[in-house]
């Protein structure tokens, strides 16, 4: 039987409908409307396409979007004196800088620069270690947003086999802490893993986050699971440019009971993910109860 569809377009306009009625509130009840700001450095074309995506939704939810575009040469100094203006920025909740950066600049010492409250990309290591450790944290917005599609599926994931294909910091190792934190038995996957397809077949919930176009085949998918499609890949098919996930999405909606499109499933989820995000910053900043 065809796989249901995981609609993450859908879902993240509910998302963003959510974030909208909380900004509205916090501008009525208390005159604060919240801001995230976006750094660029250089002009890397998916960047630029993520960055405009982004503040296009930041304004559409209610919030003040503020861009910064930076030359592919700015210094390291320059750069984290933007971010440190922006710390001190009141009327600044949330700061991403978009990654990845130019070779010559140090992104774990840019990431740490931000402050932990406003780190929206929940990246700063004292936010890795929050999660890790159960505490309240910013997290990920990709992994967030892949865990409310889990959730919103089964209701309950206790007990559950969960695969991570991948373990990135930004999307692997975040989403194994969070499909832990809601008691699933997880594995983390990656290119040195002995006998994948094997460990992939063990699974309940697969999440791939891999980079490598439709490298997760129908038959490494254990009948009824529910497939979790990080990937974003351009290639091209018949003459055509397409976008295509980690999974072979022909094959794995053959066998899974559930499925993530792409595009259409966890990217919209992710951008809605940073708009919640900065709200629930702006309302810890002011010492207002966040939504849930
Ligand atoms: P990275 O390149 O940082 O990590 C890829 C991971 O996949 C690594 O851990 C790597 O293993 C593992 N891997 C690579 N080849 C294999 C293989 N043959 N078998 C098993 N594991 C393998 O990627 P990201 O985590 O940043 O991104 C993953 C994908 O998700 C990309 O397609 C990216 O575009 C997409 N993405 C989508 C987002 C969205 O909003 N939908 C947001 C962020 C990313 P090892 O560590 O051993 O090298």
């Amino acid at each position: 039987m065809a796989a249901q569809i995981i609609d993450g377009k859908a879902f993240a306009a509910t998302v963003r409908e959510k974030v909208a009625g909380h900004v509205a509130r916090l501008k009525e009840e208390h005159n604060i409307t919240p801001g995230l700001a976006v750094v660029l450095v250089g002009e890397d074309p998916a960047s630029q396409v993520y960055v405009r995506s982004k503040g296009k939704q930041t304004v559409e939810v209610g919030m003040n979007s503020v861009e910064h575009k930076l030359d592919v040469d700015t210094s390291e100094a320059d750069l984290l004196a933007l971010v440190d203006q922006l710390n001190n920025d009141p009327a600044i909740h949330g700061i991403l800088v978009q990654l990845p950066l130019p070779k010559h600049l140090d992104e774990d010492l840019v990431i740490n620069s931000i402050s932990p409250a406003k780190d929206v990309d929940g990246f700063h290591i004292s936010n890795v270690g929050l999660l890790s450790t159960g505490q309240k944290s910013m997290v990920p917005c990709t992994p967030l947003g892949c865990l409310m599609m889990l959730r919103d599926h089964h209701g309950s994931l206790s007990g559950m086999n969960a695969v991570v294909v991948g373990r990135s910091n930004i999307v692997g190792k975040p989403m194994a802490q969070l499909l832990l934190g809601d008691s699933c038995t997880v594995t983390i996957a990656h290119s040195r893993t002995k006998d994948l397809p094997d460990v992939v077949r063990r699974a309940d919930i697969v999440v791939a986050a891999v980079g490598r176009p439709e490298m997760v085949p129908g038959d490494w998918i254990k009948e009824g699971a529910t497939v979790i499609d990080v990937g974003i890949n351009r290639i091209e098919r018949d003459g055509k440019n397409v976008l295509v996930g980690d999974v072979d999405f022909a094959s794995a909606s053959e066998r899974a009971g559930a499925i993530t499109p792409v595009p259409g499933g966890v990217g919209p989820m992710t951008i809605a993910c940073l708009l919640a995000n900065t709200v629930t910053a702006c309302c810890r900043a002011n010492g207002l109860a966040e939504p849930e």
